[in-house]
């Protein structure tokens, strides 16, 4: 028999999304294709939407009776959403973006959690393999609502501290056991026992209850700087939530969007902690930073300050310069100064390249899109293991606002939380100018051995007000420029 009109165009609709999903993916992979990726994805998205509306006309008009209401509520739930996505996405702050993450990811996993709600309470779910689904669906769908919105809260600064409970690791094990237990319990009461103490509904309450809690205690004991790495799991969660939902609902292209989506988390995560030279239990169940910490007292030398102005001259006067750009410069928005001194130099025939660590900042990327947007040529922007080696030849790393990224101890420090982390071997470099505004640690919390370095001097201020007098000092010395 013939596929229905809706049925057809609902399957190819999923396939065009999944096609769009992947390439989009495949685009982003590099800073050059990431914008024209982004847009293909989202079109990708538009025609998921679109596909879902076409799946409310395949099912049997019996099973519909409130079609055009429910089509009207989600058309003004996609535009409320929409425009508030909108709006957020264009006035969030660079260094906010973390926080923004760990809400829509949220509300993804709250999302696929409500499509379960709805499935189970309705009694939609039918079958072992089905309620199953569904209930998975839910339990890793809330786990990722209350964990994500817990994320949110330390990001924020609403939480300050960990929260950490005696024997916090038993009491997690014991509320996800009971959470499974119910799980087990519902799917037995809907198809094998007739009858249970408590009526479905209130049995179906207390596991979501449950589950709400598995994410927030799995979460308020991690570091709030860890966050990063907690939300990219929760976003493989979120991702595997929705797929799951996906195949309840028999939606090709929620499956195929979740799955896209489980994976990325999935492999992101792996690739933050790798960057870090961590594992993912490690994250999840340290403290990062309160470990054996190198005290200070064992670093030798002196911090020896310098003025912006003296350290503008110098590189001006220099034949190579690299950037090394870290956290910092994107809480002073430092990048449009940044590239304005840049360009001067280069006027003036300094080789100047951009040195970019794969955890720099508090976002995988961050720095990339940074220096993007202040219009920093692609070719001038070089990873890690690109420019490493230059170091050594190279007269001046103009560190600014980076710590943790340039830091020796990860290279000679077997007792530093962050030994084995690939760093930016700015100490290697004739000179090296740390902007930084003063004593302030990195997200490591650890002292750095680089700013003490006979080869190093401190330029302290706020990154954006130091590249200003930098960029004055290059200018006041009027030389012409190099043919
Ligand atoms: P760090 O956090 O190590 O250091 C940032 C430095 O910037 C601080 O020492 C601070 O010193 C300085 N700073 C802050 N504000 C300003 C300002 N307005 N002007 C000038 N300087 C400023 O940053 P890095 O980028 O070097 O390292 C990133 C760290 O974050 C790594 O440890 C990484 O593992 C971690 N991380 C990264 C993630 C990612 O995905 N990118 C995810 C999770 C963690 P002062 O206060 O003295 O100014």
């Amino acid at each position: 028999m013939l596929a229905s009109l809706p049925s057809l165009a609902n399957g190819l609709a999923g396939l065009v999304a999944a096609f769009l999903f992947l390439f989009g993916l495949l685009r982003m992979s590099s800073p050059v294709t990431a914008p024209s990726g982004i847009r293909l994805a989202g079109v990708g998205m538009a025609v998921a939407v679109l596909a879902s509306f076409l799946y409310a006309f395949d099912v049997s008009a019996a099973a519909r009776p409130h079609l055009w209401v429910n089509i009207g509520l989600a058309a003004l739930a996609l535009g409320l959403g929409g425009g508030v996505a909108w709006w957020s996405g264009r006035t969030v702050a660079m260094t906010a973006m973390p926080q923004m993450v760990a809400l829509y990811n949220g509300m993804g996993g709250g999302a696929a959690a409500a499509i379960a709600a709805v499935e189970l309470l309705g009694g939609k779910a039918q079958g072992a393999t089905a309620l199953a689904a569904t209930l998975a669906g839910a339990l890793i769908g809330a786990v990722s609502l209350s964990g994500s919105v817990v994320a949110w809260a330390k990001l924020d600064g609403v939480i300050q501290r960990p929260l950490r409970l005696k024997g916090q690791q038993v009491l997690n094990g014991l509320v996800m056991l009971l959470t499974l237990a119910l799980g087990v319990y519902i799917v037995l009461v809907a198809l094998v026992l007739a009858s249970a103490p408590l009526s479905l509904p209130v049995l179906i309450g207390i596991f979501f209850g449950c589950a709400l809690v598995v994410g927030v205690l799995m979460t308020l004991p991690i570091g709030g700087a860890d966050m990063p790495v907690v939300i990219s799991i929760y976003n493989a969660f979120t991702g595997l939530a929705v797929a799951l939902e996906g195949y309840v609902l028999r939606n090709p292209a929620l499956m195929i969007a979740g799955m896209v989506v489980g994976a990325a988390g999935l492999l992101l995560t792996l690739l933050m902690a790798r960057a870090m030279n961590r594992s993912v239990g490690n994250v999840v169940f340290t403290n990062f930073g309160t470990v054996s910490k190198r005290r200070k007292s064992a670093i030798k030398g002196e911090l020896k300050p310098m003025s912006p102005g003296d350290a503008g001259i110098a590189m001006r006067y220099a034949r190579s310069v690299i950037v090394v750009p870290g956290y910092g410069l994107a809480v002073a928005q430092g990048q449009q100064k940044l590239y304005e001194l840049v360009e001067l130099l280069q006027a003036g025939g300094v080789s100047v390249r951009f040195a970019v660590h794969p955890v720099a900042g508090r976002m995988p990327g961050q720095m990339d899109v940074l220096l993007a947007e202040a219009g920093v040529p692609y070719d001038q922007i070089f990873q890690l293991e690109d420019i490493n080696d230059a170091f050594a030849d190279t007269d001046v790393a103009l560190v600014i606002g980076a710590n943790d990224v340039v830091n020796p101890a990860a290279r000679n420090d077997k007792s530093s939380p962050i030994f084995g982390m690939p760093i930016l071997d700015a100490d290697r470099a004739k000179q090296v100018f740390v902007v930084k505004r003063g004593e302030g640690k990195g997200y490591a919390g650890i002292p750095n051995a680089l700013f003490y370095g006979g080869n190093c001097h401190m330029v302290y201020g706020d990154a954006q007000a130091v590249l200003v007098k930098m960029t004055e000092a290059v200018k006041s010395l009027g030389l012409p420029a190099a043919a």
